[in-house]
């Protein structure tokens, strides 16, 4: 191991490189994993070959540092740099880390969730930390249940789940760990808070850009509504927007996920009074259909577990 240095300082030596660049290379010859290498590679690699690759071996000796000592100014962030040979040259290559994988992998996971509206972290819930007691877990069991046949069966209609409880239990945290259970599969899935698309839309009328929101709900593959009938909706709204994505997702047998403080029951009286405080039980009970023939109502029940509050709510 020893030769190989003295070799190598001795070419530098010989060849009066500037003092700087002396101490510089000698420190880099001294390297463990320098030395490794060119005797790993001694009969491909001579002299001259060796001078030629300093800066590559600087290069490496420097970016090794920074990567052990996690600093910031690395040249690739999650890259190990490592020597190779380059058509008899040295060359350094940067290797993914196995933990910059995981969260490479954990983005295209989260690429996959569109959320609307929703809590920060909703995205990062899953099932396996899911948080279970006797009151959730048939929740959890449905939930399971579901993504099971969905993933081995996309293509067949899998009645989605109507989570009914009360504040606080964590339906929002479920229907978050199903979207990612799904995404991890490759399946994507889009989750809104109702309440809100529903001002959206209010909004979006007289920009000509409801229909085409719509459409795109409508045609999610799967669709989550999150928090349905926490506020008080108009007829427009229950009719020509939640109304209309529902008939399509029951046409096409869309997947279709339901969070709720109601229960159905309870909803469907809620989905009778508008607004403006007519009462239209006909109107409602059309909906409640779709609702019914779309998703299996669960109850969940349990301590309010929001002690910290999400982010953005
Ligand atoms: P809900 O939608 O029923 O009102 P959330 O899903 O918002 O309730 O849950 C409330 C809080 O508790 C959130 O901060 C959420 O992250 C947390 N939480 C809920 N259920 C669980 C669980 N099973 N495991 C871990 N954290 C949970
Ligand atoms: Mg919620």
């Amino acid at each position: 191991m020893d030769d190989v240095g003295k070799s190598l300082t001795k070419i530098i030596k010989e060849r009066k490189w500037n003092e700087e660049f002396n101490n510089l290379m000698q420190n880099v010859m001294k390297d463990p994993d320098v030395v490794q290498f060119i005797q790993e590679h001694a009969e491909e690699l001579d002299n001259p070959a060796i001078e030629k690759s300093a800066a590559k071996l600087y290069e490496f000796v420097n970016e090794k540092k920074k990567y052990q000592d996690n600093k910031a100014n690395q040249l690739a962030p999650g890259y190990e740099p490592k020597l190779i040979m380059n058509h008899h040259y040295i060359d350094v290559t940067y290797v993914p880390t196995s933990e910059l994988v995981a969260k490479q992998r954990e983005k295209s996971i989260k690429n996959l969730i569109h959320s609307m509206d929703m809590p920060k972290g909703i995205r990062e819930a899953t099932l396996d930390e899911f948080q279970s007691t006797n009151e959730r877990q048939e929740a959890l069991i449905e939930a399971i249940k579901f993504v099971e046949a969905y993933t081995n069966e996309p293509k067949k209609f899998q009645r989605g789940l109507y989570l009914q409880g009360s504040f606080g239990v964590g339906k929002t945290y479920l229907l978050g760990a199903v979207a990612h259970a799904l995404a991890k599969s490759g399946f994507p899935s889009t989750l809104m808070h109702f309440p809100s698309f529903a001002v959206e839309m209010k909004q979006s009328i007289g920009q000509n850009t409801t229909g085409e929101k719509i459409e795109a709900v409508k045609k999610a593959p799967i669709l989550m509504l999150d928090d349905i009938g926490a506020d008080s909706m108009s007829s427009w709204i229950r009719d020509d927007v939640l109304g209309v994505i529902l008939q399509h997702r029951m046409q096409e047998q869309l997947p279709t996920f339901f969070s709720s403080n109601l229960a159905m029951e309870q909803l469907e009286e809620h989905l009778t009074f508008t607004q403006r405080g007519e009462d239209e039980p006909l109107k409602a009970q059309r909906i409640m259909e779709r609702v019914r023939f779309l998703a299996k109502e669960v109850t969940m029940q349990g301590v309010n577990r929001r002690q910290q509050q999400y982010e953005n709510e």
